[in-house]
């Protein structure tokens, strides 16, 4: 079984890490964008939010816009009506509840409307740089495909993976793991003839 070590050291050497895959803003900003990535195109998700941050960037100006105008403005991305919703209900929640600062814990996160576990620890990691797995389909398929975790949720995942990873290594994974996903460890197909960890891959060693 590949080490945590390795695991890493292979990743960063597959991997082509050509744009951030989520962009170090501050902390209101990524919230609100993971909120708009969920089930949205990469590209859609930054037509959208590039869209509303050019007209409103805080909590303050979010919670006072017209909710017509946000869903007008992230209409790029899937469920806009829904997510135009979240979005003004986490702005109005921020600006009552936490006196206009994003929080900063999971827990406190996790209050707000829209917001799962991977919402939440994508704002650790990508807005406080503190050490979080934001475990999203990617990094759930490619952990049990690899054989390091055996979970049945991304939720588990989380909580196996923090076992198996070393803190320091947190807040890399989940990017590099995201990449990867969409490089080669494709949901479909993945391409484990071309992938430096198919010696030490469960999946990629049954292939043979
Ligand atoms: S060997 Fe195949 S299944 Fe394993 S990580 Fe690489 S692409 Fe994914």
């Amino acid at each position: 079984m590949v080490t945590a070590q390795e695991l890493l050291w292979l990743l960063k050497r597959q991997v082509k890490m050509d744009k951030p895959v989520v962009k170090h803003e501050n902390p209101f900003k990524v919230l609100i964008s993971t909120v708009i990535s969920q089930r949205t195109r990469d590209e859609n998700t930054a037509k959208a939010s590039g869209k509303l941050f050019s007209k409103y960037s805080t909590p303050q100006e979010l919670s006072e816009a017209p909710v017509e105008v946000i869903e007008n403005l992230i209409k790029n991305s899937g469920y806009f009506r829904v997510k135009a919703n979240y979005v003004k209900k986490i702005s109005e929640m921020i600006v009552r509840d936490f006196g206009g600062v994003t929080p900063s814990t999971v827990d406190e996160l996790l209050v707000l409307p829209g917001v799962g576990r991977k919402t939440a620890n994508c704002v650790l990691v990508y807005g406080f740089e503190k050490p979080a797995i934001p475990v999203d389909v990617h990094v759930h398929r490619i952990s049990n495909r690899i054989g390091i975790i055996k979970t049945e949720t991304p939720d588990d995942s989380e909580v196996a993976l923090e076992k198996f990873l070393p803190e320091k290594y947190w807040i890399e994974i989940n990017q590099l793991m995201v990449r990867h996903g969409q490089q080669t460890c494709l949901p479909r197909n993945p391409k484990c003839s071309v992938c430096l960890l198919e010696r030490k891959c469960v999946y990629g060693r049954n292939q043979k």
